[in-house]
């Protein structure tokens, strides 16, 4: 089997996610990447140079510069002539993309597959991952988003592929970029960081969220996340969120402050290695599944536990 790898990169690095993506395709078979972007040549040759990786399709076009999924989903389309199977890692923008590319070839998508058990069988969670439910796909060709915490990243260098230019259908006119407000941060990216200290609705609002997590987070060098109730009041933003809803994360420590544990909330962390709740109800869901677990008022056990690091 050979699948076409979509890569999630900033025109000059690829996003660790793909790295994840290839691992998964390899274990099927032969694995191309395709690198769409506008200026994104550097990206290429990064993409090449990731191990498992045979060959690389540059795809460098003003059309495919801000990865809008209504222009990338025909050029993959028109690619998969060559491909058994399209894979993509389950971000926001690999899940933009790949369920168009399903549609496009009027095939099922299989999403956020978990471990591969034969050449099309699958694992993939099902009810917020409360159930692990095990797939076939009998389509023609397969079109399946990677659970990127589920699966190793591939070495990102050790390769040695060829990139060959492709050219697709460039703008389909069904959409076009607007801006982009990127939110920049000194604090390592959410689904990448080693550590994850994340706030819920305890800390109040967004100075709370401020003044409590934030020093905590920057002692440990760890990531920042949030329960959906803490987006939704306004706390931090959206692309904070952890859970069925947002982000999925994995860390070496998960650090919970103020978080009941809702299914949705686990949905989105329960695999991390250790996880340690702080929280003043001592019968929050959060201590079933916690490793550590601190009954306190957070408002005076965090900035002590700052305050020590
Ligand atoms: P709460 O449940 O209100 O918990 C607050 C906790 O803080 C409580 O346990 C309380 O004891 C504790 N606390 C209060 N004061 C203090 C203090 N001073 N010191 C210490 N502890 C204190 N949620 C997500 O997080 N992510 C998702 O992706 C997500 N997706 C969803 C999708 C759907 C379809 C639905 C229906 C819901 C989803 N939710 C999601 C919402 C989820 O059900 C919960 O409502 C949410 O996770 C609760 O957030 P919380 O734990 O911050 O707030």
């Amino acid at each position: 089997m050979t699948s076409l790898v979509w890569v999630e990169h900033d025109n000059k690095s690829v996003k660790d996610a793909t790295l994840s993506a290839v691992t998964a395709a390899a274990q099927l078979g032969d694995v191309v990447a395709l690198v769409a972007g506008q200026g994104c040549d550097e990206a290429a040759q990064a993409a090449a140079r990731i191990a498992g990786v045979t060959r690389v399709l540059l795809a460098d076009d003003a059309a495919y510069g801000h990865g809008l999924a209504e222009n990338i989903a025909p050029l993959v389309v028109g690619l998969m002539g060559d491909f058994d199977a399209f894979i993509a890692s389950a971000t926001t923008a690999g899940k933009n993309i790949a369920p168009r590319v399903a549609a496009l070839l009027d095939v099922m998508q299989v999403s956020e597959i978990l471990s591969i058990e034969g050449p099309r069988t699958f694992t993939r969670p099902i009810y917020a991952g409360n159930v692990i439910a095990t797939v076939e796909s009998r389509d023609a060709r397969l079109v399946a988003t990677v659970r990127t915490t589920a699966f190793a990243k591939a070495a990102a260098t050790g390769g040695s592929a060829a990139v060959d230019s492709v050219t697709g259908h460039g703008d389909a006119g069904l959409s076009s970029f607007v801006g982009a407000e990127i939110a920049k941060s000194e604090r390592p990216e959410l689904t990448s960081a080693k550590i994850v200290v994340s706030g819920g609705r305890a800390l109040k609002d967004a100075a709370g969220f401020e003044a409590i997590i934030m020093p905590l987070a920057d002692k440990l060098g760890a990531g920042v996340g949030a329960s959906r109730a803490a987006v939704d009041a306004g706390y931090v933003p959206n692309d904070y969120q952890v859970g069925q809803t947002g982000k999925i994360v994995a860390p070496e420590v998960y650090i919970a402050v103020g978080i009941s544990g809702a299914i949705q909330h686990l949905a989105g962390m329960k695999d991390s290695k250790t996880i340690i709740a702080i929280n003043k109800d001592e019968d929050a869901p959060i201590f079933q599944i916690a490793d550590i677990g601190l009954v306190a008022d957070l408002f005076e056990a965090v900035p002590e536990l700052t305050a020590k690091l």
